[in-house]
């Protein structure tokens, strides 16, 4: 495990959020917790005993009354000396507590500096403490139960168990390496190819995995487009609707009266307007119009609206890369209407079909939620893994050259290392930390 070798001095935050609680916590970690804890309490608490005391400035004067807890290392969050204070939250005690400690020979802390202290004592690899930052962040219970996997270690067993069969198979590589070519038996090169199948095998279950848990923290995209009243503002309307109960905001998007946040089978989707975009004309023709075309680049799904009436057939030629489900409204209007067989037929008045086409959403989107177990995987994994996965491809195709097929394998290695963290550079670590916020 990486270590700095640099000693680190002791760090002091307010661990709870701002604002007024029931409880607050001031959170140390470094060799001098102790010390801080003998200024601010006289005397260090029993480790890991909750100890009922009075939280005192230099002067002496008393500043708050709380529960004070000790962890000696290495049985700790980062792995150093941590004291915590639980006062009453507010925040002018919890300032002053902060004061305290800081005047006691603490500095403040920067943001996620206590989850980077803990991966650089070995208490958790990169991918874990990501997934602190993710599980706080969490906006579904699919998130953040997702999140909670990769915590507690599994996305990086899943990782680690690639990696395990990866460094087997560079072993065997590098044994054959030392043979001349006409000497390689042909069991061993099968036995290579073998092994070599069933990694990829892994890494393929484990990519698909991420690729879904992936949507559950970016969320679904879906901008509703097609011509003038057709019925786009009630179909946006109708899908609100059902789900206003638990609609939760997702991060980073502006709300205005185009976009809205709905949650479907928990996978946070974002629902563009275009009818507010523009008023006029056709708009499948005008779909080129600038605000509708960005719109339609970073949209993952769009939902192209028609009317349900007469023939019903599916428009071509509207230009965008994403996902396109064809919508047919008003069906109400339309008894025996049948729509399209790639098509979903719903009423936006009556509310029928919509469960249908919010099933479709997320299908198309790629989710499928089965019961079964995604990984809450960041864009940085992602890039990881598909990475590794193409360097196991072209190790697969070198049957002869064993020299390239190890140097394949050995970077398909490294990517997945990176992941874990096992290879990181100082600005990557820089990047994941600094976005967390101040006292994780
Ligand atoms: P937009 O211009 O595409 O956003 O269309 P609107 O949502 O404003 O709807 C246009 C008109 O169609 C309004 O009068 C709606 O009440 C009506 N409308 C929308 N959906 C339905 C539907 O499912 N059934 C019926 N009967 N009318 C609808």
């Amino acid at each position: 495990m990486p270590r700095d070798e640099v000693a680190r001095d002791t760090i002091a935050a307010i661990a709870t959020p701002a604002g007024r609680g029931g409880i607050g916590i001031v959170r140390v970690s470094g060799s001098k917790a102790g010390a801080i804890a003998k200024a601010l309490l006289g005397s260090v608490p029993t480790p890991r005993v909750a100890t009922h005391r009075s939280f005192r400035a230099a002067s002496a004067e008393l500043l708050d009354q709380g529960i004070a807890l000790y962890f000696p290392a290495p049985n700790s969050y980062t792995g150093e000396d941590v004291l915590e204070l639980h006062g009453h939250g507010g925040p002018v005690v919890m300032q002053e507590l902060l004061e305290a400690c800081v005047a006691a020979g603490a500095r403040l802390a920067e943001p996620g500096e206590f989850t980077r202290r803990a991966f650089l004592e070995g208490k958790l690899d990169l991918a874990q403490a990501e997934a602190v930052a993710d599980l706080i962040d969490a906006a579904s219970r699919e998130a953040a139960r997702s999140a909670l996997r990769s915590l507690t270690g599994e996305f990086s067993a899943a990782i680690r168990h690639v990696v395990g069969s990866l460094a087997e198979l560079r072993a065997l590589m590098e044994a054959m390496l030392d043979f001349p070519e006409e000497e390689i038996e042909p069991v061993h090169a099968e036995d290579g190819a073998r092994r070599l199948a069933a990694i990829r095998a892994a890494l393929a279950e484990v990519l698909a995995k991420s690729r879904r848990g992936r949507l559950l923290a970016a969320g679904i995209h879906v901008v509703i487009a097609g011509p003038p009243n057709v019925g786009k503002s009630s179909l946006l309307n109708r899908l609100l609707e059902e789900e206003r109960a638990i609609v939760t905001p997702i991060p980073g998007t502006t709300r205005d009266t185009l976009r809205e946040a709905i949650e479907i089978e928990g996978v946070p989707v974002t629902l563009v307007d275009t009818a507010g975009l523009r008023s006029s004309l056709d708009e499948i023709e005008r779909l080129g119009m600038e605000r509708t075309r960005r719109e339609l680049v970073a949209a993952d799904i769009v939902l192209l609206v028609h009317e349900a009436r007469g023939k019903a057939e599916v428009p071509q030629g509207v230009d965008t890369q994403a996902t396109r489900i064809d919508v047919f409204n008003k069906i109400d209007l339309a008894p025996g209407f049948r729509p399209p067989e790639t098509a979903v037929a719903v009423s936006a008045r009556t509310g029928e079909g919509i469960e249908a086409l919010r099933r479709e959403i997320v299908r198309a989107a790629g989710w499928s939620s089965a019961g079964e177990s995604v990984f809450l995987a960041r864009a940085r994994h992602l890039r990881a893994l598909e990475a590794a996965s193409m360097h196991l491809e072209l190790a697969s195709r070198e049957k002869q050259r064993w020299e390239f097929l190890a140097e394949e394998l050995r970077l398909a290695q490294r990517e997945l290392g990176r992941i874990t963290g096992e290879v990181s550079a100082d600005d990557l670590l820089g990047a994941i930390f600094s976005r967390f916020c101040i006292g994780k």
